[in-house]
């Protein structure tokens, strides 16, 4: 063990340095991609079928074995996505598991967010996850999510992403008359109904008519003779636009979440940032790990999973305490054993092997909140992490010793630049992964990512070196 871990740009050559940037230029892509759980099961669903995957459900409604080789995936709800590539050993052995999550810190939109006031309009919203509300304001937004209109039709919605597209903001409150404001804590000078998103300013009939004026064109209803007309307006555009409804808002997911692109940062390149980092760079590297591993190099079936829900707690029938990963190793056990039982499935998930592929904190240089002797680097690769949580470790994953010596054999023998993690110091805060809830099916659970800085804040930054060492770390994995 060495004194410390190493830093990766100090000790690869310049053709490792051209992977790594290579590699990242696809996860920035990415990135600029995928800013919601859904639109990260929109992205990856099409990858899969060209590469092979077939819906699981084909096999519930046709029949049909499950061989070695063979690829899977089931779609949950469109928020959360599993897949499975079949291994050449027998299901008793157990799975070889890397779990992520798809969601991110950001504003909902609430059930009827739209309303006008002070001749503005403005969308209300409710914060998911957590956040330093202080941190939302004055950061132009950008709208993604879908309306399900009452016939069922589902309506994508995307705004602020385009350079042509207009975007969103909330405003903060000017220094001059801050006087009251900076006397509190930050908690409580930043209320969470003042996280209310500007849609709109312009009066009925004073429309700047532009080249999309036709799109712009307000309706002449009685609603415009109320005091409402700018609300109406809005709505008119929204309608001419989407084909919705005000009332379609109620059963909508209507997510706020920063317009900003991913960005290089730094002279020398060697940082990405962006919105939403956590988690979707474990979720890039996991499926992207996955998919360079040769389907007929795979012993133990190798499965993926991207959860929703997990900045909530996990919650719900798209999160990580659902019975959504249960029971699709129940589907891949039964449709690969040819005498499946309820026995071969426990002893599948009792020998299985997961990762819980989420971020850490990084040590900050700003902030004297970490054991610096326990904490991650940036640039120092992909990290284990023993156990999160709380005060005593309370509702942490203590990942067994077993398995961590196993992972250290497989990242040295590999290659592979790893470190340890920590959250922070003791008492100073904490946090938590999926990673309780898949041990509490018995399996062997390990945290292990990349470390962030920034994490949760509007844009998150990842040292590219640490991206490439989570991808190397988990295609290794599956190939054990
Ligand atoms: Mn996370
Ligand atoms: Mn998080």
């Amino acid at each position: 063990m060495p004194e410390e871990f190493k830093n990766v740009w100090s000790n690869i050559t310049d053709d490792e340095k051209d992977l790594i940037f290579k590699y990242n230029e696809g996860y920035i892509g990415f990135l600029n991609q995928v800013k919601t759980e859904r639109e990260f099961v929109d992205y990856a669903v099409p990858i899969l079928i060209r590469n092979g995957y077939k819906d699981i459900e084909e096999y519930f409604s046709k029949g049909g074995k499950l061989k070695p080789g063979d690829r899977v995936f089931q779609n949950i709800h469109g928020k959360s996505l599993i897949l499975a590539v079949i291994g050449s050993e027998k299901c008793e052995n157990g799975f070889n598991i890397i779990g992520s999550h798809v969601d991110s810190p950001r504003l909902d939109f609430k059930q009827k967010p739209i309303y006008e006031e002070n001749d503005t309009v403005y969308a209300k919203t409710h914060y998911y996850g957590g956040i330093k509300k202080y941190q939302w304001f004055s950061v132009p937004l950008a709208l993604h999510g879908v309306v399900i209109t009452k016939t069922g039709e589902t309506v994508k919605i995307v705004i602020g992403e385009d350079e042509k597209d207009p975007c969103f903001i909330i405003t903060d409150l000017l220094p001059h008359l801050a006087n009251e404001q900076m006397k509190k804590t930050l908690a409580e000078a930043f209320p969470g109904e003042n996280l209310n998103i500007i849609l709109g300013s312009v009066k009925s009939g004073n429309e700047n008519k532009g080249e999309n004026s036709n799109e712009n064109e307000e309706v002449k209803t009685e609603a415009n003779a109320d005091k409402n007309v700018l609300k109406s307006n809005i709505l008119s555009i929204i309608k001419n636009k989407y084909g919705i409804e005000e009332d379609d808002f109620i059963s909508s997911e209507i997510e706020a979440v920063p317009a900003y692109k991913a960005r290089d940062i730094g002279l020398d390149r060697g940082i990405v940032g962006a919105y939403g980092q956590d988690d979707r760079v474990c979720a890039y590297a996991s499926l992207s790990a996955i998919l360079d591993t040769e389907p007929e190099n795979i012993k133990k079936t190798a499965i993926v999973y991207f959860s929703d829900k997990e900045e909530v707690g996990s919650m719900g029938n798209t999160g990580a305490r659902s019975k959504s990963l249960e029971n699709f190793i129940f589907y891949i056990c039964s449709l690969s054993s040819p005498d499946y039982s309820d026995f071969i499935l426990r002893r599948c998930i009792s020998a299985s092997h997961m990762l819980s592929a989420d971020v850490t904190a990084a040590v900050d240089a700003n902030y004297d909140v970490q054991d610096k002797k326990n904490s991650s680097y940036f640039g120092r690769g992909v990290v284990i992490e023993k156990y999160t949580g709380s005060k005593g470790k309370s509702s942490a994953n203590d990942a067994n010793p077993e398995f961590i010596a196993l992972l250290r054999n497989i990242f040295d023998s590999n290659n592979i630049f790893w470190q340890t993690g920590e959250i922070g110091k003791v008492d100073m805060g904490g946090g938590g992964t999926i990673a309780q809830f898949m041990a509490n099916l018995g399996m062997q659970v390990v945290d292990c990512g990349v470390p962030v800085l920034g994490m949760h804040s509007p844009f998150e930054l990842v040292s590219k070196a640490d991206v490439y060492y989570t991808y190397k770390a988990y295609h290794a994995f599956y190939k054990t």
